[in-house]
């Protein structure tokens, strides 16, 4: 059974209950945590606090070189951390390797430009005086994560949020929250205890933590639903948030592209870790010239795909996560075929690869924005594909949504690529190469797919408040200060 993390130690639930974790390929137990409760979020929210006065005045050479350390201590156990977070998650060892080094990088990037980014001089306004400006931390950060890619999207949060000087209390994921408090247990030693504190446990956590008056900031990454109840609680009573919600990103495949690379690359930037990722290729447009060749490839790639336990090195796709995932994208198939979808590949479950939440590479043509599958955010391997009559439609059909998160698409023509760039709104636009992110740039979303950034310096701004200071260096009466009748004759009559 696995603790609570809570003041640098793990620690046992008050009064929570044991949930237990499932390996959603065999649907064997795991291991057991504790469904925290609010007297748990009250200890971590405490710990987080009383740490946050020491650590917000410690140098940000220090908190470099401790981040830097952080870092290492993820590569050291990255073949446990990864291990763990196929076992909770289902995703292919191999790609969980990758997000533990993405994360290691990750605390290196933050432990630099944190060190080096504390505000700016600017230029005043009279004589012997300086203006100044000083980055500030929040206080308390609650980081509420999602169960798709457990540890990478808390570090986007945690990361820049501690290089700050605020300390966080975590809340993963009810599905995934193993691979988050092996990282706390064995990676953040180097930091001072309560810096970084986990509650494990379902929704009922994460509103405690939203509503926690000493909470001064929500990173949220999960559902629009559930953000945008985030950001009305958090509202009444001013609490800042940054939330990174939903997608229905769209990809266009223009008639120039080199299908040799268009076809594989849309097959992975759809089926990556199951087509559970929120940026991933969910509205697939192709221009009517290349639409028969590009589904036709396509749906070969998609047979190459092979669906297993993610521990298994020959495997591509791993389960979805959980029971309720695969009835769901079984629902919206289902749904999609009774309105007139053409099921050209997959569209069933895969009992073959296993006795959990294995459902096959599926695609999906002759469907429209009627379809749910189409405006309805679908997290599983499911490519619905469109076809427009040209690259001016394909753009205009790709730009029609309420959400932003990403857009990615294949040409070499660069008005057709910026063309359709200016019109599709995305935080993210991906040009020949999907779903590839940079420390360095930010990430999020606009319309219903959040507000706020992750990664770069908007990513650590986020966590920080701005402070003014002005100086004047010959301490004098000023002549604009009371009594006004000294100044009665600059009055226009
Ligand atoms: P979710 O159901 O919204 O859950 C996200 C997190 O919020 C989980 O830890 C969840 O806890 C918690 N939560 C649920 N209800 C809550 C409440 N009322 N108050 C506070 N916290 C609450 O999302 P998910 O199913 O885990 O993840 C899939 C969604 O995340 C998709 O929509 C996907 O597009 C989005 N996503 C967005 C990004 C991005 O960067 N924009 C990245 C990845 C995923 P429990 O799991 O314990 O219920």
């Amino acid at each position: 059974m696995q603790q609570l993390w809570i003041g640098g130690k793990a620690t046992p639930s008050r009064d929570g209950s044991p949930r237990v974790i499932e390996d959603p390929a065999t649907l064997e137990v795991v291991d057991e945590v504790y469904e925290g409760t609010t007297a748990d979020v009250d200890a971590a929210v405490q710990s987080a606090s009383e740490a946050q006065t020491h650590w917000r005045r410690v140098p940000g050479v220090e908190r470099a070189r401790m981040l830097h350390d952080v870092a290492s201590a993820l590569r050291a156990d990255r073949a446990r951390l990864s291990e763990l977070l196929t076992r909770e998650g289902g995703k292919p060892r191999i790609e969980n390797l990758d997000e533990v080094e993405w994360c290691a990088a990750c605390f290196d990037y933050y432990a630099e430009i944190a060190r080096n980014s504390h505000g700016s001089s600017v230029p005043p306004v009279a004589e012997h005086q300086i203006n100044f400006t000083i980055k500030e931390p929040l206080g308390v950060v609650g980081c509420i994560v999602p169960f798709n890619y457990p540890l990478l999207l808390l570090t986007w949060k945690m990361a820049p949020a501690i290089a700050a000087g605020n300390t966080v209390v975590i809340k993963p994921s009810e599905l995934t929250p193993l691979a988050t408090l092996r990282m706390l247990d064995r990676c953040t030693s180097p930091l001072p205890h309560g810096v970084a504190n986990a509650v494990t446990g379902g929704a009922a956590v994460g509103e405690a933590i939203v509503d926690h008056p000493q909470v001064a900031c929500i990173a949220f990454t999960g559902s629009t639903a559930v953000g945008t109840r985030i950001a009305a609680k958090a509202a009444a009573r001013l609490a800042r948030v940054n939330l990174e919600l939903g997608g229905i990103d769209p990809c266009v495949v223009f008639e120039d592209a080199d299908l040799d690379v268009a076809v594989p690359g849309v097959a992975w930037a759809r089926f990556l870790n199951a087509g559970q990722v929120c940026t991933s290729a969910k509205r697939i447009y192709l221009v009517e010239k290349i639409a028969k060749l590009f589904i036709e490839r396509l749906v070969e790639h998609v047979k190459t795909i092979r669906l297993g336990h993610g521990m298994n090195p020959d495997i591509d796709m791993g389960p979805l996560v959980s029971a309720r995932a695969l009835q769901r994208v079984e629902d919206q198939v289902g749904r999609a075929a009774a309105q007139g979808a053409q099921v050209l590949a997959g569209g069933h479950r895969q009992p073959s690869a296993g006795p959990g939440h294995f459902y096959a590479p599926t695609v999906l043509t002759g469907v429209s924005p009627r379809h749910a599958v189409v405006c309805e955010e679908v997290f599983g391997p499911i490519a619905s594909i469109q076809v427009a009559r040209d690259a001016e439609e394909a753009i205009a059909m790709a730009a029609r949504s309420e959400y932003g998160l990403g857009a990615n698409i294949y040409t070499s023509n660069l008005t057709w690529a910026m063309k359709a760039m200016t019109e599709i709104k995305a935080g993210t636009f991906w040009i020949n190469d999907p779903l590839t992110d940079n420390d360095a740039a930010p990430f999020g979303g606009m319309r219903k797919s959040g507000m706020g950034r992750e990664l770069g310096e908007e990513g650590l701004d986020a966590f920080r408040e701005t402070k003014h200071v002005h100086l004047d260096f010959v301490p004098e009466k000023k002549p604009y200060w009371f009594p006004y009748r000294r100044r009665a004759d600059e009055i226009p009559s």
